[in-house]
Parts: C-alpha cells; structure tokens; sequence
C-alpha cells in the first residue's frame, strides 16, 4: 500500500484503482467496475442507478439493503421495499414473481430484485445457481433489473466452485466487499456493464464518494484479489468445527447449517445471547447477540487456528 502508484482517481488518473477496478470487471466477465469506500454505498448507488423515485425493489425481509443500510433505499433512491420471507435469506423465483406489482396506476412500479449471497443474517447460506437462473428468467419476462448484493460473494464462490462468470451473466449489477473475508481496511466495488458503471460513477460524486488518491486503498484490493479468495475455505473450515463444538452444549439449542464463514446458533437455558456473548467476552472472544435467542461467530483470516483451538477449550468449560 506505501509503495502503491497514486493519482487523483476524480479525474480518473489513478493507476492502481484503475487496475483493481479492471480486475474486478474481468474477473466477472463484464465491461467496467466502480471502487467505493464502502459496500453500503456501492449497494446504493447500484440501486440509484437501477431505480426512479416511487419505484419498488423486492428483497429478502432480512437483506441488509433493507435492515442495515439506515433505510437507505428510501433516502438515497425515493424507493419503498417489498419485502419477502425466505429459507435462510434467499427467495425463490415463485415468490419475486408472485411479488410483481401490475402496471396500475395505484401501485408502485417494480423495477428491481436484489438478492444476497451469501446471505448474512440466513447465518452464510449460498444460493443455488438454478435458483438465481430462475430468478433473473422472470427479471426477464418482466423488464427487471437484478442486482447481487455480493458483499460476501468470495466465500459462496469458495463453497460451491462457481465460476465467477457465471455471475457476471446473470446480474445487470453485482456489488463487492473488500472488506469482508477478504481481510482489507476498507472499499468495495460495483460491477456492471459501460453505460451502468458511467451513471454509477456520478452517483458515487453525488453520494460524496469521489476520492482523490485512492490508490493506497486500491493496493490493499489488488492484493485481497490475488492473495486472499482460495485461503476463504480455512475460515470455512474453522466455522464448521465451532459449529460442532457447539451443537453438543446442552444450552444450544439449534446451530444453523454452516456453508461459509458465519455460524449462528440460537441458546436457552444456561445461557441468554447476551450472557453467552459477556462470558466469551471475558475470555477476550467477540461474537454478537443478534437476536433475543441467537449468538452469531464470525470467522476471518485474523482467527487463527490457535484462537479456534483456544474459543474451542472455553466452549468446553461452559
Ligand atoms: C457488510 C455487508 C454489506 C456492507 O458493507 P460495508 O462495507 O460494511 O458498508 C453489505 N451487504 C452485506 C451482506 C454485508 O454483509
């Protein structure tokens, strides 16, 4: 990052963010990527771009487009959500379909379908390739845009064999993160075709995200692209033996499946969410109580196997 070679990226004379924004677009197949500071804000003006105001976008009822970007579709874009249950974050094509308002005067016109994967808050679950294929046909049919809010998309990659490409088909935009499994500081990066990450590009001047010499952050995402996606399946690893450890307690009560890197379980008894999450505490162990019966461990290329061998012996003394 000290040595990165740095330009003002506003005027779009940085090297290097020009060169992780060409891998990111290459690696998926597409025409051109945008680097943001964050995947907030490249979820949002993905989603500016895709939308006008009074516009629908349908998601899952827990997508963090919807509950963790302080309402932010309706800020940033003058957008209301429809919001639809799902197994474990992820929607089915039946459901987008049946979801679609009629062109009505009363009602809002749909215009975009977002999905998440993996999905955070279904505890890391990955769709299945035919059900995205299934949800962008009826995009298709019904002249809507799909966007993937791709935040942890590396770790779904990782866990299923998918071949990135196969992505850059499907979806008119994918949004992501850096700074998730990846390991970086911050950025993250939307992806789309010339015209889109051009309206894109505005968006993110308007939105206060132009940054001059972005270069240094650029590096760090060079590096992630090449250095960090095949080492996603330690994590993975490391998620699946907590989940084991943890299944036996008699105070957990049901461990969601583990695919990737996060691991949610839910606790009664002994333990409340929160009292569990203050005695790991005490051990100088994070993890969140996300719910009034669920812990929820995330695992990262800063958990080493050291601190799993360690979290493991506490879980044996509680
Ligand atoms: C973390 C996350 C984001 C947003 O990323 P930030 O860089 O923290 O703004 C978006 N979507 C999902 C699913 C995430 O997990």
């Amino acid at each position: 990052m000290f040595t990165a070679e740095v330009g003002d990226d506003v005027y779009g004379e940085d090297p290097s963010v020009k060169l992780l924004e060409s891998m990111a677009a290459q690696l998926f197949g597409r025409e051109a990527a945008l680097f943001s500071p964050s995947g907030t804000m490249s979820n949002q003006i993905g989603i500016k771009v895709h939308t006008r105001p009074g516009d629908e976008v349908i998601c899952e009822s827990q997508a963090h487009v919807y509950i963790y970007e302080g309402g932010g579709i309706a800020f940033n874009s003058g957008s209301q959500v429809k919001a639809l249950p799902g197994d474990r974050g992820r929607i089915n094509a039946a459901q987008v379909l049946a979801a679609i308002n009629p062109d009505d005067v009363h009602k809002a016109r749909t215009s975009l379908v977002c999905l998440e994967n993996t999905s955070n808050r279904g505890g890391g679950a990955c769709y299945e390739m035919a059900g995205m294929q299934a949800i962008r046909e009826v995009c298709k049919n019904h002249n809507l845009k799909l966007h993937l809010d791709g935040a942890r998309l590396f770790n779904a990659l990782v866990a299923t064999g998918e071949n990135p490409l196969e992505y850059g088909r499907l979806f008119d935009s994918i949004s992501i993160c850096l700074n998730k499994g990846l390991g970086c500081p911050m950025g993250s990066l939307l992806i789309g075709d010339d015209d889109y990450i051009r309206q894109a590009r505005r968006v993110r001047k308007v939105f206060g995200g132009g940054m001059r010499q972005a270069g240094y952050m650029a590096a760090a995402g060079i590096y992630a692209l090449e250095n960090h996606i095949h080492r996603l399946q330690r994590d993975h690893d490391h998620a699946r033996i907590l989940a084991e450890k943890l299944a036996v307690k008699e105070f957990v009560i049901e461990v969601m499946p583990v695919q990737t890197n996060i691991l949610i379980f839910s606790v009664a008894g002994k333990y409340t969410p929160a009292s569990f999450t203050t005695r790991l505490r005490e051990k100088n162990i994070k993890c969140s109580a996300i719910s009034p019966t669920q812990v929820r461990m995330v695992t990262h290329l800063d958990v080493t196997e050291a601190m799993i061998d360690r979290t493991l012996q506490v879980i044996d003394t509680l």
